[in-house]
């Protein structure tokens, strides 16, 4: 199905070959230095995961995700604790009072890993490093593009798209970016017996 017909073929080697060859700045060298960036990914100040960020507002944010600490109530005029505004990070006496503080449609970002909560703002400056690849893909470019939706790591050279895949020793079809991407085109649920027919 879905990986038979867009991943063609294992190309650690040669892509791991290409990438230590990027400094030396070979004419014939596919990879050029720009692709270094393509390798950094974001990732969560709590839990050093990349694993990723979910898109929600603080509406659907469950009061377990609010963030506790202390802060001055100014009615008793004492340190007490109390819960964080997820966006502004201001002190509020109870949960109810946290989610109106920015307003409950504001947009904030939930770590997939350990469910961290950050604001919009800190979610486009979070810090990045190197991501974890172990074994580097051909596949077509149309799957390149839905790889990078998902927020793999995916380079282009000279019209070919190499996936950077950060799992192995399982098969690509139960990786969760695949699975995600599997799922948006609702091959999974009964189209999956028309696709790999
Ligand atoms: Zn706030
Ligand atoms: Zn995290």
């Amino acid at each position: 199905m879905l990986v038979n017909r867009e991943v063609y073929c294992c190309m650690t080697s040669e892509v791991e070959y290409m990438i230590s060859r990027i400094p030396f700045n070979d004419d014939n060298n596919p990879f050029e230095e720009s692709d270094y960036d393509q390798m950094m990914v974001p990732y969560c100040s709590e839990c050093e995961s990349s694993y990723g960020f979910e898109e929600l507002t603080v509406a659907e944010l469950k009061d377990d995700a609010f963030a506790t600490g202390e802060g001055l109530n100014e009615e008793t005029d004492e340190l007490e604790d109390g819960f964080l505004c997820p966006v502004c990070e201001h002190w509020h006496k109870t949960i109810a009072e946290a989610r109106k503080c920015c307003g409950e449609d504001a947009t904030v970002y939930r770590c997939q890993n350990c469910d961290k909560v950050i604001s919009e703002d800190e979610h486009e400056n979070l810090d990045t490093k190197p991501e974890e690849i172990y074994e580097w893909w051909a596949v077509t470019n149309w799957f390149g593009e839905k790889l990078k939706e998902q927020g793999c790591v995916v380079i282009e050279a000279w019209g070919k798209s190499y996936w950077g895949r950060c799992t192995t020793g399982q098969s690509i079809s139960l990786d969760g970016c695949i699975v995600n991407i599997a799922k948006s085109m609702q091959i999974l649920d009964g189209m999956e017996n028309e696709w790999s027919a």
